[in-house]
């Protein structure tokens, strides 16, 4: 263990949109940060300039907003370790590129294309392990003098120092790791265009952002023998290395997916944020679910606030073994956490959804009065913001409904006489209703049963599906209240006149 003072980063590829698995490594680099009162950093690791995706970055920052994880230097925020952006940062690299070379840790490679693809071919011809065969490393220095006068385009390689030794060294997720050097490369560090590649990038940033812990994806953990190699030869104090465990698909069998991959009844699971956001789930569920992949606060309980995940976040508590990505905890969560927001904050974040649903701008939304009253009535029964759209967008229809299948509008048990009966009832008793509110509406519809000869149930089904277009609905009295007099009247008098001509 260290004592420097805790500084991590979360350094993301702008190669496309921020995966759910990138969200789980920030989210765990910022709940160390802020439980340990360090530094949770932003880096943008955009050397890569053929992957390089225009939206991603964006669609990054707006993620780890969108999850509450601000960080304390970076794009935007702006540090005084930066640039954080790699791809200004290239100065900085050939500088200790240079100092590799100039110290004997690293060697000028002026080999071409072809020179590696002849190798490459020889190796698989014979069978023999592929790689570079360490050619350049062995120059004299009139062959080095001659290639520079020349002019020769080069890479620069580490040089794997001995070359058949070992290397050890402490994961504090996985314990001691030894590689043996002969399955190390000598790899290009700074390729002949002048950029960096990732593992001398990764390494000059996280030492002169005096990064103390590296918390990241297994998927890194082939690469970390060569930076701990390099900040050895580089004589930096290394950092705490810790590769979390992979998640794996919900069923369990595979490394999740890039681009997608499904649940266990084989429906589909998205796997970029952005994908969960447009779906209708809430921050807190996602914080408090990601955190649930791979760590637990104490064991079993499910359920608790980023503050209390901070207070007991640890690198120890980190389970090492892949864990499978228990989706439909998610939706579980989702549900709870909407259950748990008072009725005026889940007004204002389900006013966006609804309003796309139905095909309204937020501000013609946001200017309708039927929203905000029916929040109460689907808040038990909702997982998902977007689930609020099927159950309330026949309020927002200000014409008639259509009806799918108008043998709806006939209950269970009744005859298409019955439910005019009904419907010519309510409309007869509705206008006499004053004011309209849900008690005097409930009080009106009680009282047909004695006149009309039908139960209450049967009575109300086809008021229920005229109305809103459906069997199931919010409770239908406070249903009726917001939807209004007029409406209520409207879509009564069109179903009878269906069933009357059906
Ligand atoms: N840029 C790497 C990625 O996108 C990050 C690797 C690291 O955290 O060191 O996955
Ligand atoms: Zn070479």
């Amino acid at each position: 263990m260290t004592d420097r003072p805790v500084r991590v980063r979360f350094a993301p590829s702008p190669t496309g949109y921020l995966h759910i698995g990138g969200a789980r490594s920030a989210l765990f680099n910022w709940l160390y940060a802020r439980g340990h009162g360090g530094r949770f950093i932003l880096r943008i690791e955009d050397t890569d300039r053929k992957r390089y995706i225009d939206d991603s970055m964006p669609d990054i920052l707006a993620g780890l907003r969108w999850l509450g994880l601000q960080w304390d230097e970076g794009p935007e925020v702006g540090g005084d370790h930066g640039p954080y952006f790699q791809s200004e940062r290239l100065p900085i690299y050939t500088r200790w590129a240079d100092w590799l070379v100039d110290n004997g840790h690293a060697y000028r490679c002026y080999c071409t294309e072809e020179r590696l693809a002849a190798l490459r071919e020889q190796q698989v011809a014979n069978k023999e392990q592929s790689g570079y065969d360490r050619h350049c490393r062995y120059l004299t220095t009139e062959q080095r003098a001659e290639r520079e006068a020349a002019g020769d385009s080069y890479v620069v390689r580490f040089a794997i120092d001995p070359i058949d030794g070992s290397t050890t060294f402490h994961d504090a997720i996985r314990g001691e790791i030894t590689v043996e050097h002969s399955l190390l490369q000598d790899a290009v560090l700074l390729k002949s265009d002048g950029w960096p590649t990732y593992h001398l990038a990764a390494v000059v940033d996280d030492h002169l952002m005096e990064i103390s812990h590296i918390m990241r994806s297994d998927e890194w953990l082939p690469s970390a023998p060569l930076g701990v190699l390099l900040y050895a030869a580089f004589g930096w104090e290394p950092p705490v290395w810790a590769h979390l465990p992979v998640i794996l698909n919900p069923n369990g069998k595979g490394k999740m997916s890039k681009r997608y991959t499904l649940n266990e009844d084989g429906t589909s699971v998205p796997v970029h944020l952005r994908d969960y956001i447009a779906d209708g789930y809430i921050s807190e569920a996602m914080v408090n679910f990601l955190a649930n992949i791979g760590w637990s606060i104490d064991g079993s309980r499910e359920v608790f606030t980023p503050e209390e995940a901070m207070a007991a976040f640890s690198i120890d508590g980190i389970n090492p073994s892949p864990a499978a990505f228990p989706y439909d905890k998610l939706v579980w969560l989702d549900g709870v956490y909407i259950r748990e927001l008072d009725d005026e904050d889940l007004y204002r974040r389900l006013l966006p959804f609804v309003a796309r649903g139905v095909g309204m701008s937020e501000a013609e939304m946001a200017a309708r009065p039927e929203l905000r009253p029916a929040v109460p009535l689907i808040k038990e029964r909702i997982k998902t913001l977007a689930d609020a759209t099927p159950m309330l967008g026949f309020l927002f229809v200000d014409g008639p409904i259509e009806y799918d299948d108008p043998a709806a509008l006939i209950g269970k048990k009744m005859t298409a006489t019955d439910s005019i009966v009904a419907l010519d009832a309510a409309l007869a008793a509705l206008p006499e209703v004053d004011p309209w509110t849900h008690d005097t509406i409930e009080a009106c519809l009680r009282s047909l049963p004695e006149s009309t000869g039908l139960k209450l149930r049967s009575l109300l089904t086809p008021v229920r599906v005229a109305v809103t277009g459906s069997n199931v609905s919010p409770p239908l009295f406070e249903t009726l209240e917001i939807l209004g007099r007029e409406r209520t009247m409207e879509r009564l008098a069109v179903a009878r006149d269906i069933l009357r001509n059906h």
